[in-house]
């Protein structure tokens, strides 16, 4: 294969130091890799869009730095832009709003009409065409779900279908692109949801066929036959988890390895998404520079994850990505970050406790924990997993404190309930040392917000709690304690219609 690369997810809440990306050159080029995809969406120092540079963000410098030391030995670093879905950064930004597509929770797209919206993607596209050198630029183009929302998007769809819509916007961008003197590269799902759009690309548009749960060999032969080179994508199974399903992300990079030579794509991308949300790059790198080992080499994976990571990281991987996620349905591939989700991203950890209270509390708790206290006991870790376990041993003690909580609330022993809580907030802010440490590291700098608007949750629980046992109703009615603790919640909301929902 030609092209043997992985991407590194710099657009979600990472700012690595000149010397981590310099050690991410090493480290990739060292295990066998020949291409770093940096993915940057609004993360990077786009002299046209200087409204949209947040602290952190990448710069020219620095890469030009990282090309001129390692270009020439063997690695190419490509840029992996977005250019119409996926542009929260910008639509989000003061100065960006007026692009957007419209209105819309998660994933946010321009308005691929909208006048201003060509000039501005050129723009960016220049920033970087200003300072990454290689022949291929990436344009993005995935999950734009949104196409023909706004009225003009909608009356165009009208007359020529979503894939008109697409395909006259990707296409006149892709030349242009090589007009530049690049070649275009773009993602593949809207190509597969909307196949006609193909026919208005030229066929120097490199597709990059992401297919993080299947093979690859279907839909990308789809590609091959249209007449495009391609690069199979499989993910490493972190963004979907609450830590890495290892035995899938092994198996998905080995089949898009087998198909892309039986299909002569160009080769293999390996995608890394998402290191947010109490998760960090530094305990599954070993695990990407392992499946450059095996892409490259073909080295058995056990063996590669050892050479990466050491024996204690390779026996706390297969501990965390194999065990952990078997002890319940909650945690098994390939249900969806449900613990990180419940826990973390919905801003109440009381919503954990809803949904996962019957396992935390019983025997599947017992047994995670035991398996973090396993995991700590095998010998010196590097510590380079120890968020992870953390993560996983809070949420079970977590759960236990509320759900103690919980029962002294039935039965209105409301000192009781404030110092179950206070224990959960003490549970929480183990986390903290950690979130903090990652950040300063160049990991997601909201991470520790997360933590404190977890646990200001948790306090204005107890205050509440406080303010019923000043004068609770001689009838003994309480709300549930599902309901006390909601977002919604509102004294003397009996019915809760809003505070009855789940978190
Ligand atoms: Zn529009």
């Amino acid at each position: 294969m030609k092209f043997i690369g992985w991407m590194y997810d710099i657009a979600r809440e990472q700012s690595p130091s000149d010397d981590d990306l310099d050690a991410l050159c090493a480290k990739s080029l060292a295990s066998g890799y020949n291409v770093l995809g940096l993915y940057l969406e609004h993360r990077f120092e786009y002299p046209s869009a200087p409204w949209a540079v947040a602290p952190g963000a990448l710069s020219g410098r620095v890469v030009r730095a990282l090309q001129d030391k390692y270009v020439a030995r063997g690695l190419r670093i490509i840029p992996f832009l977005n250019t119409l879905g996926h542009m929260e950064g910008f639509v989000r930004a003061v100065g960006g709003g007026h692009l957007s597509e419209g209105p819309r929770v998660g994933a946010a797209q321009l308005c691929p009409l909208h006048p201003e919206t060509v000039p501005f993607v050129q723009g960016l596209i220049r920033d970087a065409l200003a300072v990454f050198d290689d022949e291929w630029l990436h344009i993005g183009g995935d999950e734009t779900q949104q196409l023909g929302q706004c009225p003009r998007c909608a009356a165009r769809v009208a007359e020529i279908g979503k894939a008109g819509l697409y395909g006259e916007y990707y296409g006149a961008l892709t030349r242009w692109v090589l007009e530049q003197g690049r070649r275009p590269c773009l993602w593949g799902d809207m190509l597969l949801e909307h196949p006609e759009a193909m026919d208005h690309l030229p066929r120097e548009t490199v597709i990059f066929d992401w297919q993080y749960e299947q093979r690859p060999h279907d839909t990308s032969a789809r590609f091959r036959e249209a007449g495009f080179d391609v690069v199979c994508c499989p993910s490493i199974q972190t963004y979907n988890s609450g830590w890495c399903y290892l035995e899938p992300t092994q198996r998905y990079i080995d089949e898009h390895r087998e198909d892309a030579l039986a299909l002569r794509a160009e080769g293999v991308l390996v995608t890394t998404w998402e290191f947010a949300y109490f998760q960090d790059y530094p305990s599954t790198l070993p695990i990407v520079y392992a499946a450059g080992r095996r892409l490259a080499q073909g080295a058995a994976w056990e063996d590669a994850i050892r050479a990466e990571g050491g024996e204690s990281y390779a026996r706390l991987a297969e501990i965390l990505g194999e065990t952990l996620p078997q002890t319940c349905d909650f945690l098994r591939p390939p249900t969806w970050r449900q613990l990180r989700d419940r826990f973390v991203m919905r801003q109440n950890p009381f919503a954990l406790w809803q949904v996962w209270r019957d396992d935390a509390c019983g025997p599947v708790g017992d047994r995670i924990l035991t398996l973090c206290e396993e995991a700590d006991n095998q010998g010196p870790r590097e510590n380079l997993v120890g968020g992870a376990l953390e993560l996983h041993a809070v949420a079970v003690h977590f759960v236990r404190r509320v759900e103690e909580a919980n029962r002294a609330w039935e039965s209105a022993r409301y000192s009781d309930v404030i110092e179950s809580l206070q224990q959960a907030e003490q549970t929480l802010l183990r986390l903290q040392a950690g979130l903090s440490a990652t950040a300063s590291a160049g990991g997601s700098p909201v991470d520790p917000h997360r933590l404190e608007r977890l646990c200001s949750k948790v306090r204005v629980a107890a205050q509440r709690v406080a303010e019923f046992a000043e004068q609770p109703p001689v009838s003994g009615y309480r709300p549930t304690f599902e309901v006390l603790v909601h977002d919604s919640w509102l004294p003397e909301d009996q019915a809760a219609w809003r505070a009855g929902m789940i978190v």
